[in-house]
């Protein structure tokens, strides 16, 4: 029998924004290349939430978005916490990697709080920091994305950034810092969407769940081409 994965997709009703559904496409049309089928769920506020979960994929959204979803994820707190703390793959960006840290503060004062699985806060600023980044990172080489966030997040000592900017303004456009990374959970400002342009990563997390629920992961060769011209142009264009 083909292997499965099962894939839930938080809130994509709310908090989806610049194109963040791309990454779970990439997750699935990878994961059924690497040989497993992906059985991708949609989560939305007092949906039934699955009991098997491989990867858990999150994206952007406005301020009000966040506002929408966050009675509904101080509930779920407990379960996705658990789940990362297990070594569940997760790739949260950038309004819900926001909320995945201590909270996220507006530009009105309001104060939405996250659910701490990763040790950072947010604060909007007074300026929105928008365009094309690029970051390196030691596992995953280079980043690369699009940015568009009021919201300056600062990492606590212990929380170790996802790359460091090269060009952009990254989690503040103070420290260069770009993003965290806690166990197999992934956070970052970066939409575009982000895997088509880094399949290293979306490799990543296929790679982690299969090893999670298979125990291993034999990676097939994929045609990368497309990819590797896209981030050729992204690079040229950062600013
Ligand atoms: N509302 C948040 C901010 O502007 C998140 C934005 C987003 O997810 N694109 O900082």
């Amino acid at each position: 029998m083909k292997k499965s994965l099962t894939l839930v997709q938080l809130y994509p009703r709310d908090m989806n924004i610049y194109g963040d559904t791309g990454n779970v496409l990439v997750v699935q049309k990878r994961a059924e290349w690497h040989g497993y089928d992906v059985n991708v769920i949609d989560y939305n506020p007092e949906d039934a939430f699955p009991s098997e979960v491989d990867i858990v994929i999150g994206g952007g959204g406005q301020d009000s978005g966040q506002i929408k979803i966050q009675q509904d994820l101080q509930a779920l707190a407990p379960t996705l916490k658990t789940l990362a703390n297990n070594g569940t793959p997760m790739l949260m960006v950038c309004g819900l990697y926001q909320l995945f840290g201590k909270f996220f503060k507006t530009a009105g004062g309001e104060i939405i709080p996250g659910i701490n699985i990763m040790d950072h806060e947010t604060h909007a600023g007074p300026t929105r920091l928008i365009g094309n980044i690029v970051t390196k990172s030691q596992q995953f080489g280079d980043i690369i994305g699009y940015e568009n966030h009021s919201g300056q997040t600062f990492l606590s000592k212990g929380l170790a950034a996802l790359g460091q900017v090269i060009k952009g303004a990254g989690n503040n456009g103070q420290d260069a810092s770009e993003g965290a990374q806690y166990n197999n959970v992934i956070g970052t400002y970066l939409h575009g969407s982000l895997l088509p342009k880094n399949p290293q990563i979306a490799d990543f997390l296929i790679e982690q769940a299969a090893i999670n629920k298979y125990g291993e992961f034999t990676p097939s060769v994929i045609d990368d081409r497309f990819a590797t011209a896209a981030r050729k142009v992204a690079i040229s264009r950062s600013r």
